[in-house]
């Protein structure tokens, strides 16, 4: 297990990355975070935040460093307007509409109602105040969401926009996105070494673009480390064919010649509770235990049951304290927002526990 790079290495993925266009808007690097209260707390393994929630564009997230490389190539087909969409709490969308703004192009946002409505509140009200164009559509799959895609792009060419659609479910867009994740591999050796630690493991929240773009990352690197994801989602279908798919498209832009065999992937849905977008105890219990030991804020959706899967891992002894492993904080805090009534009893109960147990 190492994570010494040699400097011909890093420069060579350096250079083919660069053969691709990018903006620079997203605020990188972003802090590797070392937790040793939230390790003590746990009985684990040392512990290191990548604190991608910290890349700015309306309050962070991993969709930034994604965003920096499909933007780019929106603004090179010459587009006046971003075109994209997903569900009512969307990081991606609340991002790209933060992006789409700093580039001085419009966005069209269609959106399913999915988990939390049109309440105005965490990402849609921050999609609200970018100006997005918003269309909601009533539904929870994401496919209807594809189908209304397609009719807006025809509506706004039909009044003479130059709308660029970002498609968050084609590999085309994935396989672009998750470059910027290649970048974060780069980044977070550079940090690892300077630090002088050795993970065995990064932990992630998702089961698509992210982690595909920091297996590439560490695979060009050489860096034999083990990746984790964390679905906030339960598929029908073995998440590791499609990672493999994205990281396979995404090494083939960069010219990489590497092979992603799909059960040498790891991923584990384990944690997601009843259903994407629901709030499950574990969850809520990870978010506290965070907020607690380092002050730092997880999210409902990922983030929080990424965590949990964390906590469990250490709990069952999968992991011991000789271990260093870095999570990665993909942000996604502005949903937490939307999901206020959810937390407020866990809350709540919780500080009405301390008050019996006396003064502190
Ligand atoms: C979108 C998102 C993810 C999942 O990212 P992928 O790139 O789709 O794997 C994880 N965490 C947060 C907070 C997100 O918004």
């Amino acid at each position: 297990m190492s994570w010494h790079v040699p400097g011909e290495v890093r420069s060579d993925l350096r250079d083919r990355l660069r053969t691709i266009p990018r903006l620079r808007v997203a605020h990188l690097p972003t802090p590797l975070e070392h937790c040793p209260r939230l390790s003590r707390a746990l009985g684990g393994p040392e512990i290191f935040v990548k604190r991608d929630d910290c890349t700015g564009l309306a309050f962070g997230g991993n969709k930034a460093r994604q965003l920096e490389f499909v933007i780019a190539e929106a603004l090179g087909a010459g587009a006046d307007t971003i075109v994209t969409g997903s569900g009512s709490q969307s990081n991606w969308c609340r991002q790209a509409a933060a992006m789409a703004r700093k580039c001085g192009l419009d966005v069209s946002l269609v959106l399913a109602t999915g988990e939390k409505g049109a309440q105005c509140q965490g990402n849609l009200l921050l999609d609200y105040l970018l100006g997005a164009d918003v269309t909601f559509i009533e539904s929870r799959d994401l496919h209807d969401v594809q189908m209304a895609l397609a009719d807006k792009v025809t509506q706004l060419r039909e009044r003479g926009a130059r709308p660029y659609l970002m498609n968050p479910f084609a590999l085309e867009t994935k396989s672009l996105a998750a470059l910027g994740y290649v970048d974060a591999m780069l980044e977070l050796q550079e940090q690892v070494s300077s630090v002088g630690v050795e993970p065995s493991h990064v932990y992630v929240p998702g089961a698509n673009i992210t982690p595909a773009g920091l297996l590439v990352g560490a695979t060009a690197l050489r860096i034999a480390v083990r990746i984790t994801s964390f679905s906030p989602v339960r598929w029908q279908e073995d998440r590791r064919a499609d990672i493999a798919a994205v990281a396979s498209a995404s090494a083939a832009r960069l010219s990489l010649a590497a092979d992603f065999p799909p059960g040498d992937i790891s991923n584990d849905d384990s944690y997601v509770g009843e259903r994407y977008g629901h709030l499950s105890d574990a969850c809520a219990d990870a978010m506290r235990l965070m907020a607690d030991a380092e002050g730092i804020v997880l999210d409902p959706v990922y983030s929080g049951k990424a965590m949990a899967g964390l906590i469990d891992y250490i709990r069952s002894g999968r992991l011991t304290t000789r271990e260093t492993v870095v999570f990665v904080h993909t942000g996604g805090t502005p949903a937490l927002f939307a999901y206020a009534a959810d937390l407020e009893a866990r809350l709540v109960r919780v500080s009405s526990e301390r008050e019996d147990q006396g003064p502190h």
